[in-house]
């Protein structure tokens, strides 16, 4: 920043607004989702429990999957429509909509709610993240990379916060309560984003690569087709009365694999990209499918491990059974804690001439996720053989350390090194690369999760743990000729 400047924690001041905005936008989401599959059990199916169950924990994994996949079309909008501000500003107004429609009391409402919900979340997400990135523009990559860090920071303190206050707000009082206390979060994070903006400087005024006419009535044109084809699809699906959720599943699970091997393809092809960026892109090939394995094993926290807390763990304190559903602030917690931690230690490490590079952290997060795996196999095992079929809730906690320990290496790396292997034109679009592989993780899961029951715990998180750390160590292996590829970027 500039003398005089103020700064925010020794980082631009517009940080404190892209803080506090995902902060706030972060809350809204994680308090929703902590309620979602509850709710959708409790109120929105029908039939056995079993069955609604089952059924929600799809819609759920499907759910995610879908607004993870809107960063796609949400970095688009704005490296070639509106530019980054305002692409937030808009998702931020549509995402509080949503919240606020899901507060009322209708089923219609509720599924209008999740839409709005899913393609705001589409414009914000990305392009967010990718303002942090031009924040720092200019500056070394290890502030940068501490700034993402800081942000990190934010959307954890959000996640802590919402499963606890919109979690019982929901479940003990009302759901539609819970709703529209997401909704005010959502809303102080429009009001100060609105505020803050002068503090951004010039940072994502302008789309970076402005559409021409003719390039928008022929993209135009394809969205329509492709929209058309799905509503055929699934209104002949419906007139058969062939129509299943899990065909959706199925359908989007498909789409996972091939929607990024298409935009991959798409880049690759375009040619505005430079001898100079192909290189780069290449690398992020690698990056992308490990980060996929990462969040196939590591978003199976919201379902199955939830449900092995529920069914299979020890929750007593005193006389006192505490929640499942509390388990999913332990992650956020401990994220709080450990951020600075590895922050520190990536910095002292630099100083040394020691920081592992990206490769190698992205290798170390196989070996930390599938280590994670590792032990809930132990934990099945220690399950299957007890007299009471339950074990105590550390095998969990461990479980999430391991995890938490893999994200740090993954998961706010892998942001900053999206911002920074993307050439400028794409940053968005790069952006929404970065979160399309949490939706084809989510996508894959929502197939591997269906072994748990035939293959059991013990077999079946140990056969996932076995692929991770073989991932990590091929990651290892091949970390030379990655590095090669990127050109110069940590
Ligand atoms: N928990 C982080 C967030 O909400 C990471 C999510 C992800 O990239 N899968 O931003």
């Amino acid at each position: 920043p500039s003398s005089g400047e103020q700064t925010f924690f020794g980082h631009p001041r517009g940080m404190a607004t892209l803080f506090m905005t995902e902060m706030w936008e972060r809350f809204s989401w994680y308090g929703m989702r902590a309620i979602l599959t509850l709710y959708l059990v409790a109120a929105v199916l029908d039939g056995p429990l079993e069955g609604r169950e089952a059924l929600a924990a799809s819609i759920y994994g499907v759910y995610n999957a879908v607004v993870y996949m809107a960063a796609m079309p949400g970095g688009w909008v704005a490296d070639r429509l509106w530019g980054a501000r305002k692409a937030v500003l808009v998702g931020g107004i549509i995402i509080a909509l949503g919240h606020f429609t899901l507060a009322l009391p209708s089923d219609i409402a509720f599924f209008v709610g999740l839409a709005l919900i899913a393609a705001g979340t589409g414009l914000l997400k990305p392009n967010i993240s990718a303002m942090v990135g031009g924040l720092y523009e200019g500056q070394p990559s290890a502030r940068r990379d501490a700034g993402f860090t800081l942000f990190y920071m934010a959307i954890n303190i959000g996640g802590l916060a919402a499963p606890l206050l919109v979690g019982y707000l929901g479940e003990h009082v009302n759901w539609h309560l819970g709703f529209g206390v997401a909704g005010v979060g959502m809303t102080f994070a429009v009001i100060q984003y609105a505020i803050g903006s002068k503090h951004l400087g010039d940072v994502g005024k302008l789309p970076a690569k402005p559409i021409s006419p003719e390039e928008r009535r022929k993209t135009l044109r394809k969205v329509a087709l492709w929209a058309g084809i799905a509503v055929a699809a699934l209104l002949i699906d419906l007139a058969l009365g062939t129509y299943d959720i899990e065909h959706i599943v199925n359908v989007l699970a498909v789409l996972g694999v091939v929607v990024p091997i298409i935009y991959f393809i798409t880049i690759f092809r375009d040619p505005a990209l430079t001898a100079e960026d192909r290189p780069k892109i290449k690398a992020y090939v690698w990056f992308f499918i490990t980060a996929v394995l990462f969040w196939m094993i590591y978003d199976q926290s919201g379902s199955l491990l939830t449900i092995f807390a529920d069914n299979k763990t020890d929750r007593f304190i005193g006389g006192w059974e505490f929640p499942a559903s509390w388990l999913q602030s332990v992650n956020p917690a401990m994220v709080i804690i450990l951020a600075p931690i590895f922050a520190a230690l990536w910095v002292k490490l630099a100083t040394r001439n020691r920081e592992p590079s990206t490769p190698m952290k992205f290798a170390l997060a196989m070996l930390l996720i599938g280590g994670s795996f590792g032990i809930m196999g132990l934990a099945g095992a220690a399950a299957a053989n007890s007299d009471t079929g339950k074990v105590t809730v550390f095998w969990l906690l461990a479980v999430y350390l391991a995890q938490t320990m893999g994200e740090m290496c993954l998961s706010p790396v892998g942001l900053s090194l999206s911002t920074k292997l993307a050439p400028k034109m794409f940053v968005g679009q790069i952006m929404g690369l970065w979160f399309l592989a949490t939706s084809t993780g989510n996508a894959l899961n929502g197939w591997t999760t269906k072994l748990n029951a035939p293959l059991g715990d013990a077999a079946y998180y140990t056969l996932q743990a076995v692929v991770a750390v073989a991932a990590g160590i091929a990651f290892m292996v091949a970390g030379r000729k990655i590095r090669a590829l990127m050109g110069g970027v940590k």
